[in-house]
């Protein structure tokens, strides 16, 4: 079967425990867990059963075994991960404001996420991937972004397609390579994953509507909005879907989005219609909120149809 494929960072994440917690102070902590965006995406894809692999980087130390060992286990196909001798894995720390927005200290522009390169990036290495995902949080580095160009073009010449999660957090919008190239990987996207508050940052537009509307006009041919525990929404040329979020005890946001993106794209990939792929999507993400851990609440389409089947 034809793989879907991803390429980034990949990291451990180390969390307070205590929401309201700084991390200017000590503090007890939990973790390491797996984690990197494009990480957490593909391990869910290889839960639902579907062919999957990454292409990144990881150090020759505990915290990348960690990541290469969980993702093994979960069948992703790791022949792709680099473990550089001279670099070491990269980390986040998070906690939770009062208010549940998260803060982020990332160790991963110093770290071996920050080595890949277009070296790392060829038709071999992306042989049978019809589906190539792309996310934004990986896009700070010029030699990545290269790298990510590349990966489109190889995947977009055999036919393949490309969807892409901005998945913009603002410590990295400082960084003004990543701006740049988020607009690059626009015009190659298929399908469109943002959260809410993304639509506008991407586009001229005053309102969603014309959000939309500017997206399809560069090309993009379908569009989910994440937006948390409100839900999501679904635009096509002439259609759209509005998915109310499952009821189920948030413990921690992140990764949803990425779990919610991941069975999205499997299920289409899996040629079911947009209905159905959102059903399962919404699922996946809510089961994501109710664990602690990035990718801790990945899950297998026995544990989503449980879940959808809950009166
Ligand atoms: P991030 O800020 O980590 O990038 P995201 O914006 O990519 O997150 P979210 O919108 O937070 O992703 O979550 C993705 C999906 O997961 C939502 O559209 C929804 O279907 C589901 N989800 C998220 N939070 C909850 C929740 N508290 N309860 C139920 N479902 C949720
Ligand atoms: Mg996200």
């Amino acid at each position: 079967m034809e793989k879907i494929m991803t390429m980034g960072e990949i990291l451990v994440e180390i969390m307070a425990t205590r929401r309201g917690q700084s991390l200017r102070a000590p503090g007890s902590l939990a973790g390491p867990y797996a984690s990197g965006a494009p990480a957490i995406f593909i391990d869910q894809v290889a839960r639902l059963g579907h062919p999957a692999a990454i292409i990144g980087c990881v150090g020759d130390d505990d915290f990348g075994w960690l990541n290469i060992e969980r993702l093994q286990r979960d069948g992703v196909d790791t022949s792709a991960i680099s473990v550089l001798k001279t670099a070491v894995t990269g980390s986040a720390f998070v906690t939770y404001r009062l208010d549940g927005e998260r803060d982020f200290i990332f160790n991963i522009t110093n770290s071996a996420s920050a080595q890949l390169q277009p070296a790392h990036v060829s038709a071999a290495a992306l042989k049978d991937c019809s589906h190539f995902h792309v996310m934004g949080s990986s896009l700070f580095s010029f030699r990545i972004i290269d790298a990510m160009k590349k990966a489109i073009e190889i995947v977009k010449g055999q036919g393949g397609m490309v969807s892409f999660d901005p998945n913009i957090r603002k410590e990295m919008l400082r960084i003004c390579e990543m701006r740049e190239a988020l607009g690059y990987i626009l015009e190659f996207t298929d399908i469109l994953l943002p959260s809410g508050h993304e639509v506008s940052l991407l586009t001229d537009a005053a309102d969603e509507a014309g959000a939309i509307d500017e997206l399809f006009a560069k090309g993009v041919k379908e569009i989910v909005v994440k937006r948390g525990p409100q839900g999501c929404s679904y635009f096509a040329r002439g259609a759209r879907l509005e998915v109310a979020a499952l009821a189920v005890e948030e413990l921690d946001p992140t990764g949803a989005g990425d779990c919610f993106g991941a069975t999205f794209v499997t299920c289409r990939h899996l040629g079911k219609g947009p209905e159905e792929a959102l059903r399962y999507a919404n699922a996946s993400g809510a089961l994501a909120v109710r664990v602690k851990g990035p990718m801790e609440g990945t899950s297998d389409f026995e544990q989503l149809d449980a879940l959808l089947a809950r009166p």
